[in-house]
């Protein structure tokens, strides 16, 4: 599918006189359209939630935009909890799905009535020796180990992440957790990431519901609600097939018949907690051209770099380039796109066919809007962009500033050395 920036080049040249690139820029209508589909994917399901895995986007601004249909928030730390109480969040709409715990959050997990999701059947103990009595309900967290498949293809490897309980555990947990005094237990999986077929949830529901009904036949707990977590991908690269979210949800709801509809289990709701399905594409990173450099290769140097956007320098992961104003011209020449990092991997696209580029030409980078400007850093001293909302009038405001030079030393704890600094 080709894909084409939602903004224009003229658009762009508008926003630069108030906000000067780099920036993310997200597209709130959308955004929401997106959030919408997704709803009525799931509402067969009366108890449907999404908890939005906010480490793909924690900024306030969004999570409103998002809370208008009724999503909650999946938190992995304590400052995640924190945003998502400020975000008036009830408890019943956060669920903590951490790792490797700190006694701390659990207190405060179950301070502000977050769901815990265990991630291992020790943490069990664990929690209750810092929280006291554990909450009625609480979740599990299951990893089958091997490889994840679907119709022989391997999607990913469970058996090789640190995450969940195994099979026995997962029984040997529940009867501890009815010893414990919980009440309810719902299941949990994230067995891979990013797939783009609109087979990974039906097939993960499948496994996931047969789970389901012989822990409640064999340990008595009621499992009020299957959590079928993130790994809905999206198409980074214009020769994939996005993944139909409604397709997707007429399909979990067959599953859910076929499984639940003879066991009795037809009250169980599903929750998801998608990230970069909700938000990814609705960013680009706008940056400028700031020089060509002709040597071994051709570099086109922007002033954004890859700590604005680590996936490709991470995982060599492919982000769509869009030359802004030149979308209709043929791609005849090949560039690496690059950022001002003192490391070579700091690419954004490698050997790329695009127009030709000029200096003070605005490039998009596609499909930012998830683990984008979250997994930022100030590596090499770079001070993380601003992120603007292009709002549905066609407005735009900023919803979080850039760093300046002093939101970059102000930890230091030497104030003498604080003050001899030139912040101008
Ligand atoms: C990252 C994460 C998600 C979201 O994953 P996406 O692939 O972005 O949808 C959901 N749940 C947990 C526990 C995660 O760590």
């Amino acid at each position: 599918m080709e894909k084409r920036p939602f903004v224009t080049k003229e658009q762009i040249e508008e926003i630069v006189k108030t906000y000067p690139t780099p920036f993310h820029l997200y597209d709130e209508k959308r955004l929401r359209e997106n959030c919408e589909r997704i709803k009525r994917a799931f509402a067969w399901n009366p108890g449907y939630r999404e908890f939005f895995a906010v480490k793909a986007c924690p900024n306030p601004s969004i999570m409103a935009i998002l809370k208008d249909y009724g999503f909650g928030c999946d938190c992995a730390s304590r400052a995640e909890l924190t945003f998502a109480k400020a975000m008036d969040l009830p408890g019943d709409k956060i669920m903590f799905t951490s790792n490797v715990t700190p006694a701390s959050e659990f207190q405060y997990a179950a301070k502000i009535g977050a769901i815990i999701n265990f991630d291992d059947i020790s943490h069990i103990d664990f929690c209750e020796k810092a929280i006291g009595k554990l909450p009625e309900t609480v979740s599990v967290r299951y990893n089958p180990g091997g490889s994840f498949t679907i119709n022989t293809a391997i999607m990913d490897n469970p058996g090789e992440a640190k995450y969940g309980f195994t099979t026995e555990q997962m029984f040997e947990g529940m009867r501890l957790l009815k010893e414990k005094g919980v009440k309810h237990c719902g299941i949990h999986a994230f067995l891979a990431s990013n797939t783009v077929t609109n087979d990974y949830y039906p097939t993960l529901a499948g496994e996931l519901f047969e789970l389901a009904v012989k822990l409640r036949d064999e340990t008595g707990m009621d499992i009020p609600f299957v959590n079928l977590s993130g790994g809905v991908g999206i198409a980074y690269r214009p020769d994939q097939t996005p993944n139909d979210i409604e397709i997707i949800g007429a399909k979990v709801h067959e599953v859910y018949d076929r499984i639940f509809g003879p066991a009795g289990m037809t009250n169980v709701a599903i929750y998801t907690e998608m990230g970069r399905f909700v938000t990814g594409p609705y960013d680009l990173l706008i940056g400028q051209v700031l020089h060509i450099k002709h040597t071994h290769k051709e570099f086109v140097g922007l002033d954004a770099c890859c700590v604005d956007l680590m996936r490709p320098a991470m995982y060599g992961a492919y982000h769509h380039v869009t030359v802004l104003g030149k979308e209709d011209e043929p791609c005849d020449h090949k560039y690496d796109i690059t950022g001002s990092l003192c490391e070579s991997n700091d690419r954004f696209a490698i050997d790329r066919m695009l127009p030709g580029i000029e200096v003070g030409d605005y490039i998009a980078i596609h499909d930012a809007g998830a683990h984008g400007h979250s997994m930022g850093s100030n590596y090499n001293g770079k001070l993380r962009h601003a992120e603007l909302l292009l709002k549905e009038d066609g407005s735009v405001v900023q919803i979080r500033r850039a760093e300046t030079l002093a939101d970059y030393f102000k930890t230091l704890d030497d104030t003498e050395f604080y003050k001899k600094l030139d912040l101008e």
